[in-house]
């Protein structure tokens, strides 16, 4: 079968499993098979982590429907879902380090949360009766599969640690169930939101390493965040031992802006889960609701000592 294809023959006039690229692609199953076995589910993936969140929103809800979304959560998350409010979706924010409230259709939690780094109460959400999402693009199957511990379904954004190396966007929904996994895949051959096959790809490449850099990104940010908790001009570290992501706070803005530019090693740019060292102010994006001086640090696969160097050049300077 010619993977590079968007369509292939019918056998005998007969419809098979693969037709048409926008309802299945082999290599897309493929790497849907691979991700389901590492977080033990039915993977399914789109063509961002907001493709994927789109996608589930308009699969499971209807207007009127509530998501109750952690506060502090991903910031285009709550982005979205205010753009959804035209079709007459409501979300509200609750602290998901405790019980979530009553009178939603859908729970949306962060493990952990961009950037403050809280972690949900896992136990807390599953008693509620309505279906938990569990966004865990940070922690990655490898620090938590919370399909295991009851979550109805996870999402990740595969362009961060999965993808890895800055240039694959994709996102994911693992399912707990495969009813789940095939209504989703409805979604997506109804709406056009599917991924195509060279991220799938670069995906499947990516797994190959992902525990090895997930393992050794950890190591590396545990020191770091150690190193960040001692030092004179940081004042709050946040980081909970998942993931590689870090956020601190500087003095203000204007300190927050002279280490962000003055780093060589890690690169002053968005994003996070790079096998390279990202570093930026949040509150250019989120405005108030991110402190002036919080600096988000996603740690790479830089040697430990050159990156401190790199980071502590940059903290004298701020
Ligand atoms: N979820 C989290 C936690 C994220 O950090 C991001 C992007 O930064 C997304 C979802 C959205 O992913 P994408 O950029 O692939 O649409």
């Amino acid at each position: 079968m010619d993977d590079r294809a968007i369509l292939w023959p019918y056998e005998e006039g007969e419809v098979r499993d693969f037709y048409y690229a926008r309802y299945a692609h082999p290599t897309v199953a493929e790497a849907e098979e691979r991700l389901g076995e590492l977080d033990r589910g039915h993977a399914v993936l789109f063509p961002s982590g907001t493709g994927a969140a789109t996608a589930l929103v308009l699969t499971l809800l209807r207007p009127g429907d509530t998501i109750a979304l952690a506060a502090g959560a991903y910031f285009g998350t709550g982005k979205l879902f205010e753009a959804l409010g035209r079709w007459g979706l409501r979300y509200f924010e609750f602290d998901q380090t405790g019980p979530p409230p009553e009178g939603t259709q859908l729970l949306w939690l962060e493990a952990p949360s961009n950037p403050f780094l809280t972690m949900p109460d896992l136990q807390a959400a599953l008693a509620h009766p309505a279906p938990a999402v569990v966004d865990s693009t940070v922690a990655t199957p490898i620090g938590l599969r919370p399909l295991e511990l009851g979550a109805d379904y996870t999402l990740h954004s595969v362009t961060k640690y999965l993808g890895g190396h800055d240039d694959v966007l994709l996102g994911a929904v693992v399912c707990r169930e495969a009813a789940a996994a095939e209504a989703l895949r409805r979604t997506r051959g109804l709406t056009g939101i599917s991924p195509a096959a060279e991220p799938a790809w670069l995906l499947l490449r990516s797994l190959r390493t992902l525990e090895v850099r997930v393992r050794r990104q950890v190591e590396t940010a545990t020191a770091v965040a150690e190193r960040l908790r001692d030092h004179p001009k940081v004042r709050v570290v946040r980081y909970p031992g998942l993931g590689s992501l870090i956020s601190f706070d500087v003095a203000d803005g204007e300190a927050a802006r002279r280490v962000e530019t003055a780093t060589r090693i890690a690169l002053n740019a968005t994003s996070l889960g790079s096998v390279r060292t990202l570093i930026e102010s949040r509150h250019r994006w989120e405005g108030d609701r991110c402190p002036p001086g919080l600096l988000r640090l996603s740690v790479g696969l830089e040697d430990p000592d050159e990156l401190w160097a790199d980071l502590a050049q940059a903290l004298e300077k701020s």
